[in-house]
């Protein structure tokens, strides 16, 4: 289960001097555990540190430093590297001076044309389209916090962004590759094309920006943006 912060506040508490009100409700704000449920006091871990569930041990916070900046780049970077990865050659098979080369999608239509239909589909879902939306997704969040404008569809974007990030399986398929490669140097010779070296760059920047991405945060700025937005 993913990071949702319930706050909880006491919003019938007696009217008097705004700044004491306000306080009053910062001290009743409370996070729940996304595992366990146990209410905590927001902690506020410095950059580097982490802050741990002292019943389960989830992690809760773990401050990155320029993650909306860093986000914002790799997401970039991604949506660059994802079109060579996708539609140039992997890799490639010379047998008897027949070289054949392989991409991704035509690793899927040839999993199609053998009736291979549910693999084909969680192929093209896992290593095609749900890394392509992850990149989109972090792109277009990160974009709007960055240039802090709200949008009402922020928090929708974070949750289904939270929810990809566990269905993008590049590393599966990459070492898919790897396998297959070294049975078939075996056999025939192997070359690679640039669409590998470019899926390995994007292998890359999907877990920089997956580790990179502070959740807590980012939840915090799209908290603010909406409130300016609704305000
Ligand atoms: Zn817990």
């Amino acid at each position: 289960m993913k990071c949702t912060i319930r706050k909880l506040a006491n919003r019938n508490g007696n009217p008097g001097c705004e700044n004491q009100k306000t306080a009053a409700m910062n001290s009743l704000l409370l996070d729940a555990c996304p595992e366990c449920d146990l209410l905590l006091k927001p902690a506020a871990p410095a950059i580097g540190e982490k802050a741990h569930c002292p019943r389960c041990g989830f992690m809760l916070q773990r401050p990155r430093k320029h993650s909306i900046e860093q986000t914002f780049a790799l997401s970039i970077a991604g949506l660059i590297l994802i079109i060579p990865a996708n539609l140039m050659p992997l890799v490639g098979i010379k047998i008897l001076s027949n070289l054949q080369d392989g991409t991704l999608w035509s690793g899927v239509v040839a999993l199609m044309n053998e009736n291979m239909w549910l693999v084909a589909i969680l192929v093209f879902l896992s290593s095609m389209l749900f890394p392509l939306l992850n990149i989109i997704l972090a792109l277009l969040i990160s974009a709007h916090l960055y240039l802090g404008r709200p949008h009402r569809k922020l928090a929708l974007w974070m949750r289904l962004l939270q929810q990809l990030d566990e269905w993008s399986m590049l590393e599966v398929y990459m070492l898919g590759i790897i396998v297959a490669c070294v049975k078939l140097s075996s056999i025939a010779e192997v070359k690679f094309g640039f669409g590998l070296y470019a899926f390995v760059a994007l292998l890359v920047i999907s877990a920089m920006l997956s580790s990179n991405l502070d959740r807590y945060s980012f939840w915090q700025h799209i908290d603010r943006l909406i409130k300016r937005g609704a305000a």
